[in-house]
């Protein structure tokens, strides 16, 4: 006999799966990738360039995600407003590391970003004719679309995910189906799973993403952003701020905590 469902993670689950499929159900919007309309202007034309949103992706790794997401356009500026492909496939890789690093670094990962950028380029070019929009156009499955993204040099399963998943929810692009799109498990995902009790060790990014697809097997990334931005604004490390929390109600280690609270004195509370 299969074990029933806990009801409290099925209703949070509810709760997560409404709120994910709401957000890919909002009319095509104006993302704020970064908070600069100038560079989310060139992330938001997939039509004119999407190989800007595909780049910025690539760049998601070791900074801080709006600095990655800044990247293209602040190439933009250097290459004299131009972002086109046939411009940037005559770029070698050290044309690319020049831009990088000078006149400021643009990312804490000079030579591997450049190598990246340039062989993400070749690829767009080679395989794609000079269209990232290929990778995604014609309804192709989540696996295909996966394993797409995972092609381009440094794009591991939590970059081809959250590519996968923005393209999705954000771009509202069309696919056969959203089984293979994951969660892309970082540490505000992880910290957050294992808080609400999806998971029982916080550090194992397999576990949250088995979890989320034993969860919701029909789009298992649908949790992403809402996890994401809970632990980026709310889910803190040290001080989490379950008082703004949209998930407070369903939360186990809110629920342990006040019950942590409860007989300590008003300056102990504080310090929790
Ligand atoms: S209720 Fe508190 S501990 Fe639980 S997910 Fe929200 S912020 Fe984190």
């Amino acid at each position: 006999m299969p074990e029933p469902p806990d009801p409290r993670l099925q209703r949070l689950t509810d709760h997560l799966v409404q709120d994910g499929m709401a957000r890919v159900g909002v009319p095509t919007r104006f993302v704020a990738f970064t908070g600069d309309h100038a560079l989310d202007a060139l992330l938001n034309d997939i039509e004119h360039h999407p190989h800007a949103f595909l780049l910025a992706c690539l760049a998601d790794r070791q900074v801080r995600a709006e600095k990655a997401w800044s990247l293209p356009g602040l190439l933009q500026q250097r290459l004299g407003g131009h972002f086109d492909i046939a411009l940037l496939s005559q770029l070698s890789e050290t044309d690319w590391l020049d831009l990088m690093r000078s006149p400021t670094p643009l990312h804490r990962l000079p030579e591997t970003m450049a190598r990246t950028m340039h062989r993400a380029v070749l690829r767009v070019r080679t395989e794609w004719a000079s269209d990232a929009s290929g990778i995604w156009r014609g309804e192709p499955s989540s696996a295909t679309l996966v394993r797409r993204l995972l092609a381009f040099h440094g794009a591991g399963p939590k970059i081809a995910t959250m590519a996968a998943n923005i393209l999705v929810r954000d771009f509202h692009v069309q696919l056969s189906d959203c089984r293979y799109i994951d969660i892309s498990a970082d540490v505000h995902i992880r910290r957050v799973m294992y808080r609400l009790g999806f998971v029982q060790n916080e550090a194992n990014s397999d576990d949250c993403i088995y979890a989320a697809r034993d969860a919701n097997p029909e789009f298992p990334g649908v949790f992403d952003l809402a996890l994401w931005e809970i632990g980026r604004k709310i889910c803190r490390p040290g001080n989490p701020n379950c008082d703004h929390c949209p998930l407070y109600v369903h939360c186990n280690f809110r629920a342990s905590r006040c019950r942590a609270t409860e007989g300590l004195t008003g300056s102990q509370q504080g310090d929790l």
